[in-house]
């Protein structure tokens, strides 16, 4: 007999159990097992639901600067457990990966696309976008080839300011 993985639990300070599911309720037995935890979770959620509004807006702005608590990353892709939903942001000095809540927050940096424009004797055009892109391009940051996803809704992992690499 084992804890059944459907549930998602944390541990309890109560003397009568030290596991409790968030979903049902359902707890071990001190002493006596894993109790209803053995059985799967009435209320367990769909491994792959995803919300979809959130993804397709950190999507959209993919691989974009982003600016979060007076800090500028990169959107590297999109992350989800069953406590929120998070923008993935790659860091600058010293490189590192933050998943950002997608409650607030942070601020897309799109809008400086055209501002201070100016054209190099190369025919290139630099805006602020520009410039920003660039400097988060020369401190180890270059752009994602591919939008990272990570829909982990089983595990119990809260990823909000976790560096993960
Ligand atoms: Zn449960």
């Amino acid at each position: 007999m084992s804890k059944h993985p459907s549930h998602r639990t944390r541990f309890s300070d109560s003397s009568y159990y030290d596991e409790v599911c968030i979903y049902c309720g359902a707890h071990d037995e001190v002493p006596g097992g894993w109790g209803r935890l053995a059985k799967p979770c009435p209320e367990a959620r769909d491994q792959h639901e995803i919300s979809q509004d959130l993804h397709d807006l950190v999507k959209a702005h993919f691989n974009e600067p982003v600016l979060t608590d007076f800090q500028v990353g990169r959107i590297i892709g999109y992350s989800q457990d069953a406590m929120d939903c998070y923008m993935m942001i790659r860091y600058p000095n010293p490189t590192k990966v933050i998943h950002h809540t997608m409650v607030g927050g942070y601020y897309f940096l799109d809008r400086l696309k055209g501002q201070n424009l100016v054209i190099s004797t190369q025919g290139e055009e630099w805006d602020d976008y520009f410039r920003i892109d660039n400097m988060l391009e020369l401190n180890g940051c270059p752009k994602e080839k591919e939008f990272l996803l990570e829909i982990d809704n089983w595990n119990y992992i809260v990823y909000n300011n976790t560096v993960r690499g």
